[in-house]
């Protein structure tokens, strides 16, 4: 059985209908104002972010933490795994 990963927040679903069904609370409108979303690259044992490369060992982690060279800011918005 495979597993799908929200892209915002690296929480683990068993399907991707199950996941984009539940509220994000790191959706980048705002806590739970939309839906988790579907990480489309492979489960890897490393993610790096794409816009600053830093690595982490989960999703979850690398999406918590703030991004320093994110697009719209440095620290407005969160780490953003590369695919
Ligand atoms: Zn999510
Ligand atoms: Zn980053």
């Amino acid at each position: 059985m495979s597993n799908y990963y929200c892209k915002h927040c690296g929480t683990k679903y068993s399907s991707i209908s199950s996941l984009t069904a539940g509220s994000c609370f790191r959706h980048p409108a705002g806590s739970n104002k939309g839906k988790h979303a579907l990480y489309e690259g492979a489960e890897k044992s490393r993610y790096e972010c794409k816009f600053c490369g830093t690595g982490y060992s989960s999703l979850s982690s690398l999406t918590a933490g703030s991004c320093y060279r994110h697009p719209i800011g440095s620290n407005k918005g969160r780490h953003e795994a590369a695919l």
